[in-house]
């Protein structure tokens, strides 16, 4: 789970109205919640992801139907930014929602690896975690999970170069099996994702 940064440049807009446009939001949005980077599959995949008014609605109203205004958004993040709007986002120094299209969120945080929650780098980013409780134990949790598995990865990755530089193989064979099978349980338990189970996809409507 890492932010991505969105490219305003590649977005389409369409006419019509915002609501027709939620496939294309996800998609040039990585299917992913642009505030705390949690993919919608955990969720039950698009149905349950919001549309997300950067600059909200209620007070922005001509930017309702323009794409660059529209991201995706889990709904606990969109719920907690609801139409709350402190600032233009033109200083990261000052309290005010960056724009996901101007910024690499994961630029604005550091994770602490001790216990994986963020910290801001900024005013701006402090506030979205306090804002959007950034470090919900979902959210703490989903970090950890990441964390661990890339650093099992890279112990693996490691320790294939030494065996290729060191005599004692079989040392080094025995760690590489301890590490296979660490990395073998950590990506078995991220597999486990009980909401992943309760995926639902909106039937095809039929033409009656
Ligand atoms: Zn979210």
């Amino acid at each position: 789970m890492y932010w991505k940064q969105i490219d305003k440049t590649t977005r389409v807009q369409n006419k019509g109205q915002y609501t027709e446009w939620k496939q294309q939001i996800a998609d040039e949005c990585y299917n992913q919640c642009v505030y705390c980077s949690i993919h919608e599959n955990p969720w039950g995949g698009i149905d349950h992801y919001h549309i997300d008014h950067f600059r909200p609605q209620s007070k922005f109203e001509k930017f309702t139907h323009i794409i660059t205004n529209l991201y995706y958004a889990c709904p606990i993040c969109n719920k907690f930014k609801s139409d709350d709007w402190q600032n233009e986002p033109d200083d990261l120094e000052v309290i005010c929602y960056p724009d996901p299209s101007d910024h690499n969120y994961s630029d604005l945080f550091e994770i602490d690896v001790n216990d994986f929650t963020l910290k801001g780098k900024y005013i701006s980013s402090k506030y979205l975690i306090n804002r959007l409780y950034l470090n919900r134990p979902q959210l703490v949790y989903e970090r950890r999970e990441s964390f661990l598995k890339l650093k099992a990865e890279a112990l693996i990755n490691e320790t294939m170069k030494l065996s290729e530089l060191s005599d004692d193989i079989i040392s080094l064979k025995q760690a590489l099996l301890q590490i296979a099978k660490l990395t073998q349980h950590l990506h078995t338990r991220g597999n486990i994702c009980p909401y992943k189970l309760v995926e639902i996809k909106k039937p095809n409507k039929k033409k009656s």
